[in-house]
């Protein structure tokens, strides 16, 4: 994305998919993109409205302030606007700076070893940095996977709390407040969905939501079953009523969220399936657009198709994780599903009446994979034409089961796999996104360049769109614009009144 848009288009641009980094954070970034840059690092912003304890500083820190900051997938950064708005709730302060909080949090990922790495580096910062009083915090994946030997890699660490156990996240500060030491947060054995009133939202257009947490899937390389724990789905009217209140509230854009979204089983009586959900959740007046995202191949079926033909609101992109291409490695990484399985669903996906775009997460170098595997990931990705792609250096992971798994490839020999991935999906991008310039297509205005009539947003297919208006007016505006001309991660165009 090109600088100098003042709104946080690049935020908005990253999916995460949980693959994320959509979101990772998902969307324009899914194109090519590799291990390196897959470390999506946000800072939530100040806004005036937040509130605060109104406390004189000590020792040039707010006491009641935090300072969050987060790695990895879309939903951690769902996670964090819902931490900001409990600790906002209990009359915390947002500072944006770590040397003016009395509470700095790192929400954290420990999808691959890289991003694990880093948050120990940032924590190693705090070893001389740090102010007398200061309490410093691991949430997330990091959080769980480690638990207690945190304290032992960094003593100055005073609070480790894992995902399932952020409802406690306030009980947990007051027991530091009253004079703990240190303070864990890490069962596993939670039932309930971390759901809240009081999501402190960043996007002002699109609303994350979390439907699913958790995975029971086994992927042998993933970590997310033992740090988010078992799938809990929320119930379909409530998901529902919290749509409502957006809408209300002015948002015209929705994002359902889970690690495997479509196997969202609602516990209530109701028993909405994953499609109808979709389906109600368009219809909610106010509501223009609505997201889902990760998808397994497992539960993809013909019905999401099916609501995505018949519901004009609900996009036209579907994030569909296959990893690899051959059905070796599909059964080796545990995927449940076999080369031709997941061809078939991508069938269900190239015969619908809608353009949609179809968009992954892959992993070159599991061990064991052949250059023969390797050829039917890219000879998969001529077959399915995705329009984006995360792609990634298999990480071996603690406590995985492929971490004992023999033939391991060198890391020059996944460097070149990627690099050679990498290429080709560009090209596949390049073509696809080239085949659209003439179209006109409907743009969710997210970002203001300082150029003069420049804007950004997002087309219902989730791609980048970069465009020209005289108007002056148009963020949060859906408006018809022509496209001009393609790169492989994005598209250039012009408004139409059309
Ligand atoms: N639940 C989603 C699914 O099954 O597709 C994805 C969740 S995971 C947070 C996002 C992506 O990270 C995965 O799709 C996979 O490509 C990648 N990933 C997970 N574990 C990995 C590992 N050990 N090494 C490399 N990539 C990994
Ligand atoms: Fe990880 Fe597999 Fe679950 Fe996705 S489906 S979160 S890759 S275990």
């Amino acid at each position: 994305m090109g600088n100098g848009f003042d709104f946080s288009v690049e935020r908005l641009a990253g999916l995460g998919v949980p693959g994320g980094k959509a979101p990772a954070s998902e969307s324009g970034r899914y194109t090519g993109q590799s291990d390196e840059a897959d470390l999506n690092v946000g800072h939530y912003k100040r806004s005036p409205q937040d509130g605060g304890i109104n406390v004189p500083l000590q020792n040039g820190i707010g006491a009641g302030t935090f300072y969050l900051e987060t790695f990895g997938c879309q939903m951690n950064e769902h996670d964090s606007e819902k931490v900001a708005g409990v600790l906002l709730a209990r009359g915390y302060k947002q500072v944006e700076r770590t040397d003016e909080a009395s509470v700095i949090l790192y929400n954290t990922c420990s999808i691959r070893e890289k991003a694990a790495q880093k948050v120990f580096s940032r924590l190693g910062e705090y070893r001389t940095t740090r102010k007398e009083g200061q309490v410093i915090g691991v949430l997330g994946c990091v959080a769980q996977q480690e638990g207690e030997d945190i304290f032992e890699r960094a003593p100055w660490v005073r609070l480790v709390c894992g995902s399932a156990s952020y409802r406690k996240l306030p009980e947990l500060l007051a027991q530091l407040e009253a004079g703990g030491k240190r303070i864990t947060g890490l069962d596993l054995d939670t039932d309930e969905t971390f759901e809240t009133e009081i999501t402190r939202r960043d996007n002002p257009w699109r609303a994350y939501l979390t439907i699913i947490e958790g995975c029971d899937k086994a992927c042998s390389y993933c970590v997310v079953p033992y740090t988010r724990g078992p799938e809990r789905s929320r119930a379909s009217a409530s998901v529902l009523e919290e749509v409502r209140q957006l809408a209300d509230r002015g948002y015209t854009e929705v994002q359902l969220l889970g690690q495997t979204v479509n196997s969202y089983a609602d516990p209530s009586a109701r028993r909405m399936r994953f499609s109808e959900l979709l389906a109600a959740v368009a219809e909610v007046a106010g509501i223009r657009r609505v997201r889902f995202t990760t998808s397994h191949p497992r539960d993809f079926g013909k019905d999401i198709v099916e609501a995505i033909e018949t519901v004009p609101g609900i996009c036209e992109h579907v994030h569909l994780p296959v990893q690899c291409g051959s059905t070796n490695v599909l059964r080796a990484m545990a995927r449940t599903y076999t080369r031709d399985e997941y061809l078939e669903k991508i069938a269900l996906l190239h015969g619908s009446k809608r353009a949609i775009s179809i968009t992954t997460d892959l992993i070159v170098g599991f061990p064991g994979e052949t250059e023969r595997d390797f050829r039917e990931t890219l000879s998969l990705l001529d077959a399915v034409q995705y329009d984006g792609a995360f792609s990634f250096k298999y990480s071996p992971r603690p406590n995985t089961p492929s971490l004992k798994m023999d033939d391991a490839i060198p890391e020059e020999e996944k460097s070149r796999r990627l690099a050679i991935l990498m290429e080709k999906q560009r090209e596949i991008q390049r073509a696809r996104n080239e085949r659209l310039i003439g179209e006109t297509v409907e743009v969710l205005v997210e970002g203001k360049s300082k150029r003069e009539n420049q804007w950004s947003g997002h087309t219902s297919s989730n791609k980048v769109m970069n465009f020209t208006s005289p108007e002056q007016k148009l963020l949060g505006h859906y408006v018809q614009v022509r496209v001009t001309g393609a790169s492989p991660n994005s598209l250039i165009g012009e408004h139409t009144k059309a």
